[in-house]
């Protein structure tokens, strides 16, 4: 460990040279230190990198091109970015037993972009993409480019459904994949909100996807990718998990055998900065079948590297693989399943009725409001939460009927099951303590919400003082 006046020090610094160009960025991101300090961060996608994480982002690196993979560049001069790329790779590989890794994807949407292009050029028979990949691009003729659209397009994927948990970036219409892909998706069995591998099942049958993706980003529950993959093997589907949300719980070794993706996916992809811990960024892992389109990312999908985010990978991986991560990710979940049993015991609907990994959806309708009302008056209340649908929601994607919680930011700083129970106690008075409001002509919104001030400022005190015994960044002080 580097000393806390080193921590200090360098980010004091970082500081003074900033504000000497442009002030308000300086102020700005000391305002952003305070708001992450003073704020209950219950957002289930974000986390606190180390200082060392942090500061790996921030130098001379962000200045390189590194078009090409690790030896085989399109630029001069990449042999420092080399020996980060390959650190990067070689740890991922490490901590998640894989083939190989590709850790140039800006974030999750582009290493899930990365995975599809791969998929496609590896499965679809396409004797023009053959001849794409064969010549410069420069010697096709408009017949090959017709041809190589005509043979690639309309392939099929099936995906979680957004509702049950899925990701935009799985088949659905804003995101690119929903426009590329013929899309289906899976949900959940409406009585126990699990997924229902026979359902699955059935739907790859009758689909007969050419990728059959797993993955969510608001599911409570464990997901078994070994019947997953048998479902995959049966109908001749590539397996992709996209593992953004609980690469954290991979990698503290929570999720194990038929929970562990890697040895049961075609292709992984993740993000680096939300469980695991790390900087901004994305990641695929896949076997030697796939590797060789994957390193094709940049420039296929990808713009140039990030030098200075892949040497923080490599630092925030290196991080992951110590023995003290597991027991983060363990704590991750203890820390979930407490909260989960506070908010029960108190009365809340839970989807499913509670969680084995990192998140929390609770079913705000059991207290008579909609996501985007109950997510407004926690964050009245100093809690940060985000509201999403629940399975079949009647309120739609944009208000919603679901608050979703999750604990690898709390978990960073220290909080245990003890102040879990607390938070319970506090989102449960918010969220009982709110009602919906109306529009101007009387008739009920699903926007506006009623909440007295005096008793949002007292939870919003409340929740301070529960974070006061755990500092974040306790190592760095600005002042
Ligand atoms: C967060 C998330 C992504 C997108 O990650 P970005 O880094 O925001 O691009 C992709 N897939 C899943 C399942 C996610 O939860």
């Amino acid at each position: 460990m580097s000393s806390p006046n080193a921590e200090s020090t360098a980010f004091r610094s970082a500081l003074e040279v900033i504000r000497a160009v442009e002030p308000r960025v300086a102020d700005a991101i000391g305002a952003e230190l305070v708001d992450q300090r003073e704020s209950l961060k219950l957002i289930a996608s974000e986390n606190y990198a180390s200082p060392a994480t942090l500061l790996a982002m921030g130098n001379w690196f962000s200045d390189k091109y590194a078009e090409g993979t690790v030896g085989r560049r399109f630029y001069a001069g990449c042999q420092n970015v080399d020996t980060v790329e390959a650190l990067a790779a070689e740890h991922a590989k490490e901590l998640f037993g894989a083939a190989h890794a590709y850790v140039q994807p800006h974030s999750g949407i582009d290493a899930n972009l990365v995975a599809f292009w791969a998929i496609l050029a590896d499965r679809v028979e396409s004797p023009a993409l053959k001849r794409a990949q064969a010549r410069h691009v420069n010697d096709l003729t408009e017949q090959d480019w017709f041809a190589l659209r005509r043979e690639l397009g309309n392939q099929r994927m099936l995906g979680m459904s957004l509702d049950a948990g899925g990701h935009l970036t799985h088949g659905f219409r804003p995101n690119i994949s929903g426009k590329m892909f013929d899309q289906r998706s899976y949900g959940t069995d409406p009585a126990t909100g699990l997924v229902d591998y026979d359902k699955v099942a059935e739907a790859a049958r009758e689909f007969k996807p050419l990728i059959l993706v797993a993955g969510y980003s608001a599911y409570p529950r464990k997901v078994n990718f070994r019947i997953m993959r048998e479902i995959a093997d049966s109908v001749g589907a590539t397996f992709m998990v996209d593992m953004a949300h609980f690469a954290g719980l991979v990698a503290g070794k929570v999720f194990t055998g038929d929970f562990d993706p890697v040895p049961h996916a075609h292709i992984v992809t993740t993000t680096t900065h939300k469980s695991l811990r790390g900087p901004r960024g994305g990641m695929v892992l896949c076997g030697p079948e796939l590797a060789d389109q994957v390193d094709r990312g940049c420039p296929m999908v990808l713009g140039g590297p990030l030098p200075h985010v892949m040497a923080a990978k490599a630092v925030a991986l290196a991080e992951a693989r110590r023995p003290d991560f597991a027991d983060y990710a363990s704590r991750i979940v203890d820390n979930a399943q407490a909260l989960a049993e506070g908010l029960l015991r108190r009365g809340a609907k839970l989807v499913t009725g509670g969680t084995d990994n990192h998140l929390v959806l609770i079913d705000v309708s059991g207290y008579g409001l909609t996501g985007r009302q109950a997510e407004a008056a926690l964050l009245d209340s100093g809690i940060v939460t985000n509201r999403n649908a629940v399975p079949q929601d009647p309120n739609g994607a944009w208000y919603t009927s679901g608050i979703r919680i999750g604990t690898p930011a709390l978990t960073t700083r220290g909080l245990g099951t003890a102040e879990m129970d607390a938070t319970a106690e506090l989102i449960h008075t918010v969220l009982t303590q709110t009602t919906p409001g109306s529009n101007a002509d009387g008739t009920p919104s699903k926007a506006k919400y009623n909440l007295d001030p005096a008793l949002a400022d007292k939870v919003g005190h409340q929740a301070t003082e529960l974070l006061a015994a755990f500092p974040l960044y306790p190592s760095v002080s600005l002042a």
